[in-house]
């Protein structure tokens, strides 16, 4: 195969992507801004897959937890990004950490060696008008490409700031103390569940909030406003006592069954995506540090057991509705010859951004060699990733997400939590071999 492919941005995922269709024959070129005099607000370095903070890929553990099967789905396909953090890993008990040095060395190497590779140091600024290309230019993508893709998706499409809310897995709210009901008891579907706070419970909660210890943004951070609709939970329990009750918490027309009166105030869950195992705290978005989140909302009534599939947060982040934008194979509907792969997709962190990044290489490549992409099972942590981005997840809520057993199909039938992992796990290794196997047949 001689055709070339752009790929812009040589992070996480184009560094993958990359890899991957060089492997398949592809050339590629791979344009990067850093080493072209400019750099981002938070790389700090010239190399490709640079990691911008922690040096941690997280657990590496593929039987009970997601992430980790995540990394043994990427190696089972040659992951670029997962041969070097395993030549450059240093000790970290059950975690993959690196050398952040030699990991984003060794990625940098590879690629600058592999025949079907050309690295460019530049900047681009308008998505290609022709030719296959993939846009991986992750959460700080410049400003004049920004605009490009705002151009192309519609403004409103494209995010500069993730809000996000906690989401809960279902399974673990306690339905005994919580009851569904509409929004504020507005229309007939009853889509929210709620859960009661008496004014004791309220005050004390409110308490937490103030009190609690909260990020700092960044200095780069600040320069970048919030809606008012995105405003923290934190910030505004500070505006007053009762802010909350007349906010996200309001609840006016929820009759508590158990009771048959409103609450003093409650907290609402609505429905995060298409299996219904994924619960999202409407208006929770939060700046409270992620420990002090977990330790506060198991305080409220019907979350003492929560088990939770994301925290909050509130950071600088550039990504795309991909719900609504992308197909399955991760191309923009409305331009098919662009894949857009990365946290520029929604995904959340290196290795999701990472695994997306191989996906759309593979997928391009496919293309190329004139086969229908094949998108992997929805049972394996990627095809369950995918599947999230590309549709699993509500469009209207959409904020960038890790991989977690919540986005798997559930297993039905009663089991230990320990056990419904391994379940999940043992499935998804079955089922990505058969996949990657009928590929290669
Ligand atoms: C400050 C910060 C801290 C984070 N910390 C963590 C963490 O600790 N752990 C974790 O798992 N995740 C973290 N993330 C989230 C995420 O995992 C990383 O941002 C990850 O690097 C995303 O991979 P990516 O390939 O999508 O984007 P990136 O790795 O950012 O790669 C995008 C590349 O595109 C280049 N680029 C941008 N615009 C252009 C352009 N117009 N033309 C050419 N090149 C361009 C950039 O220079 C960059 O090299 C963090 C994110 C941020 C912003």
């Amino acid at each position: 195969m001689t055709r070339e492919i752009h790929i812009i941005g040589g992070g996480l995922a184009g560094s993958e992507a990359a890899w991957q269709l060089a492997e398949a024959g592809v050339r590629v070129r791979l344009s990067e801004l850093r080493g072209s005099g400019e750099m981002t607000a938070a790389h700090q370095t010239d190399s490709l897959a640079e990691l911008v903070c922690s040096n941690s890929f997280r657990s590496d553990d593929a039987e009970s937890n997601a992430v980790g099967l995540l990394h043994a789905e990427m190696r089972a396909l040659g992951s670029l990004i997962m041969a070097a953090a395993d030549a450059n890993r240093v000790p970290a008990g059950s975690a993959l950490a690196v050398d952040r040095e030699g990991y984003a060395a060794a990625v940098t190497a590879r690629l600058a060696a592999h025949p079907n590779v050309e690295i460019v140091r530049e900047r681009v600024d308008a998505l290609p008008a022709s030719g296959l290309a993939i846009v991986a230019t992750g959460p700080l993508t410049a400003a004049r490409l920004a605009e490009s893709i705002g151009a192309a998706t519609g403004a409103d499409a494209l995010a500069f700031f993730d809000a996000i809310a906690p989401i809960v897995h279902h399974d673990s709210i306690d339905m005994d103390i919580c009851w569904m009901a509409s929004r504020w008891d507005k229309g007939d579907t009853k889509d929210y569940i709620n859960c009661p706070m008496t004014k004791a419970q309220y005050l004390a909660f409110r308490q937490g909030l103030l009190d609690g210890d909260k990020t700092e943004f960044k200095q780069w951070e600040k320069d970048t406003p919030y809606f008012e609709g995105c405003m923290p939970i934190d910030v505004a329990a500070a505006r007053g006592e009762d802010t909350l009750r007349y906010g996200p918490m309001k609840p006016v027309g929820l009759d508590d069954p158990k009771t048959g009166r409103w609450p003093h105030a409650v907290v609402q869950l609505r429905q995060d995506n298409a299996l219904g195992t994924l619960w999202n705290m409407v208006g929770f978005q939060t700046k409270l540090k992620h420990a002090e989140q977990v330790r506060l909302f198991r305080t409220i009534p019907g979350l003492a057991g929560a088990e939770f599939a994301r925290l909050g947060g509130l950071h600088r982040n550039t990504f795309i509705n991909s719900p609504q934008l992308l197909d399955a194979t991760l191309r923009l509907k409305s331009v098919p010859h662009i894949r857009f792969a990365g946290q520029i997709t929604g995904c959340e962190g290196y290795v999701e951004s990472a695994a997306i990044g191989m996906l759309a290489g593979r997928f391009a490549a496919a293309e190329l060699r004139g086969e229908a992409p094949a998108p992997p099972p929805l049972t394996t942590a990627l095809g369950a990733l995918l599947g999230h981005i590309t549709g699993g997840a509500d469009a209207a809520t959409y904020q960038p997400m890790n991989v977690n057993f919540g986005l798997f199909p559930p297993i039905d039938g009663r089991m230990k939590k320990g056990d419904r992992k391994k379940a999940y796990t043992e499935r998804a290794k079955a089922d990505l071999l058969a996949w990657r196997d009928a590929l290669r047949s």
